[in-house]
């Protein structure tokens, strides 16, 4: 996951905190660090690799560190797609929390890479390799955790559950793990709340500058729009052939905005992230989180790409494909419209307003794929003020914000089944420089122990 665009800001607002200057490594680094080697090494990409071989990996660590063999279990969904489900049993007087991080990883080529991306390699202050970040970094450090807690006897109030998923890269896959487990196994993973990925730390010039809390996504659809047309001899042409209609309900769409506004966690992010700005943008905020969401009164926030994604359900035309002769008129021509909803916001408006600005009998809106409708979680204060109160502890003076990202996690399986998702990690690196999901991915050793300190102190004060 990417840290979210306040954080440029936000370096102007707070000035950068100071790291914790006790050392994170703690007692299981040599352990730790042959748990992430391990993991990492394993290729679990879509096109080579194999989730059931890491799951496997991890259940014997988890096993041979003690865990009973019932609470240690490895659930495939078919060949090549395994998930990892172990509890660290407390004593029943809260319901458990879940911890969750994927095992698969995006595809990467060794030649278009620097090195190999499926060797660790420790350079600089560096671990890198594919997956160093996404998510093998919070998969390791939830293994080498609960070991931990296991080796210091340690017994929460509630069961700690460990879900390690398959497939959570892939957009629509038929097995993608937290669904998997969710529709098949939801009785081993049933959770009072969960940890994931999604929330990280920005550093700037090394230093960190905000924590996230990452409380909401945006729900991905697609739709086809599409026009048939008999077609016919371009040397005889028709104003309404298939081209022309759906370029002209392109532009209707180009033109068209879906209302805004603020839903809690976007509320509270715009009230931190534009604190420096000036009276208007101020003013903008107020009137939409009143509900007056005039285009007029919120200007000073709609025409900032990355605030305005957040306020408001966004589409944008993506892919276009017609014609089949430069001679004839297309008989059908296709775009796709790709659109990230608000959370709460639901399909069928979405679908109908989409009818609507098209407002062409001839133009076809045709839903594609399936959504996740995800809600916002809640501010629970529990979470929240856990959250704080380690940060301020190991990053003194860097704020901790609430986030709605534009993409998605496993958490959306997890927020539209009932169960509150926060994604927050601890893990810092520096906005645009960490190359998940792309090339020569890289998470500095520093940055990974505070993030395996910080999780371990968290899991621990939730299931106390
Ligand atoms: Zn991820």
């Amino acid at each position: 996951m990417r840290p979210g665009p306040a954080a440029i800001a936000l370096a102007a607002i707070f000035a950068a905190g100071s790291a914790a200057p006790q050392s994170t490594r703690g007692p299981d680094e040599p352990l730790f660090r042959s748990i992430y080697k391990e993991l990492v090494e394993i290729n679990t990409t879509e096109s080579g690799g194999d989730t059931a071989i890491a799951a496997n990996a991890m259940a014997k660590r988890l096993l041979d560190a003690g865990l009973p063999a019932d609470d240690v279990k490895v659930l495939s969904s078919g060949p090549r797609k395994g998930n990892l489900v172990a509890r660290l049993r407390g004593t029943g007087a809260k319901k458990p929390v879940l911890l969750v991080a994927h095992m698969d990883v995006v595809e990467a080529k060794r030649e278009d890479w620097d090195f190999d991306p499926f060797t660790l390699q420790e350079v600089d202050g560096y671990f890198r390799a594919r997956g160093s970040i996404d998510d093998k970094a919070m998969a390791s450090i939830f293994v080498a955790n609960l070991i931990r807690y296991k080796s210091e006897g340690w017994r929460p109030d509630r069961d700690i559950i460990l879900a390690l998923t398959s497939d959570e890269e892939l957009s629509d896959s038929a097995h993608d793990g937290m669904r998997w487990l969710l529709e098949n196994h939801r009785a081993l993973i049933d959770a009072e709340f969960a940890i994931n990925e999604g929330g990280a730390g920005t550093l700037r010039d090394g230093k960190p500058v905000s924590a996230n809390i990452q409380l909401a996504e945006k729900v991905y659809r697609s739709f086809r729009f599409e026009v048939k047309d008999p077609g016919g001899h371009s040397a005889q042409p028709r104003r309404d052939n298939a081209i022309t209609k759906l370029a002209e309900g392109l532009v209707r769409l180009a033109n068209f905005e879906f209302p805004a506004r603020l839903n809690p966690v976007t509320g509270a992010w715009l009230k931190i992230i534009t604190r420096l700005e000036g009276p208007e943008v101020k003013a903008a905020v107020e009137a939409l989180g009143a509900g007056d969401n005039r285009p007029g009164t919120i200007r000073a926030l709609a025409t900032r790409p990355a605030w305005n994604l957040a306020i408001r359900t966004t589409c944008v035309a993506t892919m276009l494909d017609a014609g089949h002769a430069e001679n004839a008129m297309a008989q059908t021509a296709r775009a796709t419209v790709n659109c990230r909803l608000l959370p709460d916001e639901s399909p069928d408006y979405v679908l109908a307003t989409l009818k609507q600005v098209v407002a062409d009998g001839k133009i076809n809106v045709i839903p594609l794929g399936t959504v996740v409708d995800s809600p916002a979680s809640p501010m629970s204060p529990l979470v929240m003020q856990a959250v704080e109160e380690i940060s301020a502890d190991m990053w003194p003076g860097v704020p901790v914000i609430p986030t709605q990202s534009g993409g998605y996690t496993d958490s959306r399986w997890l927020r539209k089944s009932g169960v509150p998702s926060y994604g927050v990690s601890g893990l810092f690196s520096e906005e645009g420089k960490s190359g998940v999901h792309g090339l020569n991915e890289q998470v500095g050793v520093k940055e990974l122990f505070d993030s395996k300190e910080f999780l371990y102190r968290l899991v621990k004060r939730l299931g106390s």
